[in-house]
């Protein structure tokens, strides 16, 4: 039987004429489009040298033929390596070094320092992205696809690793087809759908999450090449649903001109890969009558959990695991089980769970338990309901005093108190108690700036004193990556001396 995961998008066709892509200046690319297209560049690919089970490389801006790249490695058998187009020459280089792709797909300003580095790496095919294209128009449209088993590479993913080596995230085409199925039926995708795509392409949630879930139902796509306000504020009014890191959200909220008339029509809201606060969660749905579903995964895992369609969406809650996937709460150390509400670690277990890291098999066997679960490193506790909250990343925990901190708890605190928009909680080095509690925050714009000694005192009666920051410090803004990550290793460098002893 053939798992190639195009075969699916293919079979799902109903109408050539559709829309698959619209782009900003209203440029559209039909599903018969997408199909020639990615048919001539999987020619092109073969062509260059490309066999089943080769990594190819794309290091490009976001934009439709970027795209098409990934389609067209899925038919050639392939395997699709989206690089983030903010990685510097030497991250690049890690990359190819471990990846050793067959071909290598880059940006035309980059073409003579990545011949070289290419070359020097032995990668045997360099093409700019323009290259790409204009080689491929001369190709034929037809193209048979690979067939691929299950277990197939679709596509390896390096995690953003804030400390140590990059890992290679394999993932199968078992893995992309089960959570895409899983994804369309449980938000309800139809060929009705348009979905507005500002997300990055290089990352799960843009290229996975949004685009395969699309694909399966036949739907279209308002894909921007970026974050941009304006112009989602300008698209919305066309759209039916649209999926967003809470940043998305955040900044759609501090618009005067973000209302309810502009998305009244619309179905579906969807958050992810970072926690949107349960305040950001009440304030959207005063403001534009929607409750965001919020749903949490990782690049390894896919999808792992989502508030329902047509259940209750908790804010604060990632809701229960997806149909298809086992979710557990254990204890980190061995992995036992822990009885409901208790805080432990996230494990996973499914269809949707990736092979392993490349090249990677003690640190792929480290991160699995003997019964399969994959032990995600986000720590979180589980309802009654299955429902569940994540309480942060294992390692970002504060053990302050010998005490168990989870800085989501203080940072839902900090977050509601007058005056505050944003808040990150982390530990830094403490004489007397290890680590000791500090607190970053953002002020809201036209409110007076939150302070110190005030946010302090307004945490007294909130929090155990062990909870309460010792330190809260105002900033412009939070460091965030490309998806909108609080980066609390910035921080927790930036602060590290904040109980030095003077
Ligand atoms: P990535 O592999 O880049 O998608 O990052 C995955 C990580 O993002 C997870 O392990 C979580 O720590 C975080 N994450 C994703 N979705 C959520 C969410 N809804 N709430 C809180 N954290 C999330």
């Amino acid at each position: 039987m053939d798992f190639n995961l195009f075969g699916l998008i293919r079979g799902r066709i109903a109408d050539p004429n559709a829309d698959f892509l619209i782009e900003p200046d209203g440029t559209r690319l039909s599903y018969g489009e997408m199909l020639e297209r990615s048919g001539r560049l999987a020619n092109l690919f073969v062509r260059l040298g490309v066999r089943p089970g080769d990594r190819i490389a794309i290091q490009a801006e976001k934009s439709v033929w970027a795209l098409l790249v990934y389609l067209a490695t899925l038919r050639a058998g392939a395997v699709h390596l989206p690089l983030n187009p903010a990685y510097t020459p030497a991250e690049v280089r890690y990359f190819l070094q471990d990846a050793e792709p067959a071909l290598f797909i880059c940006r035309p300003e980059q073409e003579t320092e990545m011949r070289a580095l290419a070359a020097e790496l032995s990668v045997p095919r360099v093409e700019t992205i323009d290259s790409l294209v204009t080689a491929a128009l001369n190709e034929p449209a037809a193209f048979d696809d690979v067939p691929c088993a299950a277990d197939d590479l679709a596509a390896i993913l390096y995690t953003s690793g804030t400390t140590g080596r990059s890992k290679g995230a394999m993932l199968t085409h078992r893995n992309l087809t089960s959570n895409a199925e899983t994804l369309h039926e449980a938000w309800r995708f139809t060929a009705a759908d348009r979905l507005l795509h500002a997300l990055p392409v290089f990352h799960t949630h843009g290229l996975f999450v949004a685009t395969n879930t699309t694909l399966l139902a036949g739907g279209s796509m308002l894909f921007l090449p970026g974050f941009d306000l304006d112009a989602i504020l300008r698209l919305l009014p066309e759209a039916t649903a649209m999926m967003g890191v809470p940043t998305y959200y955040t900044r759609l909220l501090a618009r005067p001109d973000f209302t309810r008339e502009l998305v009244g029509h619309m179905r579906l809201f969807v958050s992810g890969s970072a926690p949107l606060s349960a305040e950001t969660h009440r304030e959207f749905e005063a403001r534009a009558g929607h409750r965001i579903l919020e749903r949490y995964g990782m690049t390894e895992t896919n999808m792992i959990t989502s508030n329902p369609y047509d259940g209750p969406r908790v804010p604060g809650s990632v809701g229960p695991a997806l149909p298809g996937v086992e979710v557990r709460i254990a204890e980190p150390a061995t992995g036992a089980p822990l009885p409901q509400g208790e805080v432990g670690v996230i494990e996973v277990r499914g269809s949707n769970v990736f092979k392993g890291y490349w090249r990677m098999p003690e640190k792929t066997a480290e991160e699995f338990r003997p019964e399969g679960f994959f032990i995600t490193g986000d720590m979180g506790c589980m309802d009654e309901s299955a429902y569940v909250r994540i309480v942060g990343r294992a390692k970002d925990l504060v053990i302050s005093g010998g005490l168990n901190v989870y800085p989501a708890e203080v940072e839902v605190a900090i977050e509601e108190l007058p005056g505050v928009a944003e808040c990150a909680v982390i530990g830094v080095p403490h004489p007397d108690f290890g680590e000791g509690v500090v607190a970053i925050v953002t002020g809201r714009p036209d409110e007076p700036a939150p302070d110190e000694a005030a946010v302090r005192t307004a945490l007294r009666d909130r929090l155990a004193a062990f909870k309460q920051p010792k330190r809260v410090f105002v900033v412009e803004e939070l460091p965030r990556n490309a998806m909108g990550k609080v980066q609390k290793n910035v921080l927790r460098e930036t602060y590290t001396g904040a109980f030095a002893e003077s």
